[in-house]
């Protein structure tokens, strides 16, 4: 037997401690028991594996430790400096303040979710938002479910389980995290035939596959990547047309999204829901936290009759919104509407920042560093799958050590301490520069961000 065993406390031992009875006050007498348990097993396995048995300090301070641990959330706000507009590690899309609000007001207590107030009756939660959304597209018909992935899969379930979906190869793209649309798709139970080849694709490739089995045609936005070069992919105006005339529904997987024209703002075109709905999509797909710009979703518009069998299957229940994210949707939506969503949608805001208030604010930012920054030109990202490629023009706020020649671990250095900040800042380091954009940083957040870097300023100061 290891002697080092002999000198690990009891439970009773540390529980007696006048530092865990003092959490005793604020915290379960059981959750104590529990974590010291759990603590006292992890050093007995330790232990076994050759380590020394911890002090009694040792194994208070890291119980401490673990209750402080649990009861900060470590979900929390940051700063989003690194240019890339709809970070999907940074949770996408922020919300104009209409939408938080709505979301309060619903989360402070009862709401008529799925209840007529006129008749007194039950009513259903798509009512909220089916109008607004077919005013919008000029769709028929709407549906919001959990997310776009969620969408994508119940309107396939629905319509073509154990059936055949013919879609262009070039279009069957990975969206980041390892997730592959074709692998979501197939979930449904439908068949994925590819057509095509990687680069081409024509009219006559779906002609050709389509067969009895046969339940739909199917568009894929490509995502986060671009085809370049000898290249050719049906439009969906002719997809359409094939659907027609072999009578299928032809539908379409936008992604992001967008009801706004992206050329206005010097961006590339990113498709728009309205054309789909034009063209004669029978259903079209999109996320809600991309460029929406609202909390996460899955919208679905299109032709009545398909729709109907969507809200109709087992399925919309299992991937049903709930009644925060509804009324922040609708809030959103409320923007487009009433044409204010450049003026009132985070990332609107940001996309049409100008130049010059950028330049600006990236000089404010540089001028708290005190001499570690220079402003340089640079581009943001759109991101979250939207506009493969396409990029604006921003003012960066190149940071580099005092006196020091850049090095990588310069960089990372500094990138750690802002990250470590409160609220923490997270930037992009190219080329062992740590760069920080304000296009992805609302202006309102600049006062904090200017403690931050103020704080920097001051910390290397000492370290020099
Ligand atoms: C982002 C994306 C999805 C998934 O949308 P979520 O809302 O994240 O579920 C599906 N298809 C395409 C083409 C996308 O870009």
């Amino acid at each position: 037997m290891n002697s080092q065993f002999r000198h690990l406390p009891s439970v009773d031992r540390v529980l007696s401690d006048e530092r865990i009875k003092q959490l005793e006050e604020t915290y379960p007498h059981i959750l104590l028991v529990n974590l010291v348990r759990q603590r006292l097993e992890h050093d007995r396995l330790s232990i076994a594996s050759g380590n020394p048995c911890p002090s009694i300090d040792e194994i208070v301070e890291s119980i401490s430790a673990q209750v402080y641990t649990l009861e900060n959330p470590s979900l929390r706000l940051v700063i989003n400096a690194t240019g890339v507009l709809l970070h999907t590690n940074l949770g996408r899309a922020p919300l104009s303040k209409e939408a938080t609000a709505a979301m309060d007001t619903v989360a402070n207590g009862y709401c008529n979710l799925e209840y007529n107030l006129d008749s007194g009756v039950r009513g259903s939660r798509y009512t909220h938002i089916e109008q607004i959304l077919c005013q919008l597209t000029g769709s028929e018909a709407a549906l919001v479910v959990n997310n776009n992935a969620s969408a994508v899969l119940l309107g396939l379930t629905a319509l073509a389980k154990k059936k055949e979906v013919v879609v262009c190869r070039s279009q069957a793209v990975e969206i980041g995290g390892g997730f592959r649309i074709p692998d979501v798709m197939r979930q449904s139970g439908a068949k994925l035939i590819e057509v095509g080849t990687t680069n081409c694709t024509y009219a006559a490739d779906y002609e050709q596959a389509i067969n009895p089995q046969t339940a739909a045609l199917m568009r894929i936005h490509s995502s986060n990547f671009r085809l370049m070069g000898f290249t050719h992919e049906v439009t969906f105006e002719e997809l359409a047309t094939i659907g027609r005339r072999n009578n299928l529904p032809v539908l379409d997987d936008l992604g992001s999204g967008c009801f706004l024209d992206t050329t206005a703002f010097g961006l590339d075109p990113e498709p728009m829901v309205q054309q789909s709905v034009a063209a004669g999509a029978g259903l079209t797909f999109f996320s809600g936290d991309k460029l929406v710009g609202s909390p996460q979703a899955g919208i679905i518009v299109g032709r009545k009759q398909l729709i109907d069998k969507l809200k109709k299957h087992p399925l919309a229940r299992a991937v049903r919104i709930d009644k925060i994210r509804l009324a922040g949707l609708v809030a959103t939506l409320i923007h487009y509407l009433k044409d204010e969503a450049v003026t009132k949608i985070p990332v609107w805001r940001m996309i049409s920042a100008t130049l010059e208030e950028i330049d600006q604010r990236a000089r404010l930012w540089a001028k708290a560093l005190n001499g570690l920054a220079q402003v340089v030109e640079g581009e943001s990202m759109v991101g979250g799958g939207s506009l493969p490629g396409g990029t604006l023009p921003t003012r960066l706020v190149a940071i580099s050590g005092k006196g020091k020649r850049k090095s990588q671990s310069m960089a990372q250095t500094l990138a750690r301490r802002l990250r470590n900040g409160e609220p923490p800042v997270i930037g992009r380091i190219s080329d062992n520069v740590l760069l920080l954009d304000p296009r992805s940083v609302l202006p309102e957040e600049d006062e904090v961000i200017l403690q931050a870097l103020r704080d920097l300023a001051a910390s290397s100061e000492q370290t020099q």
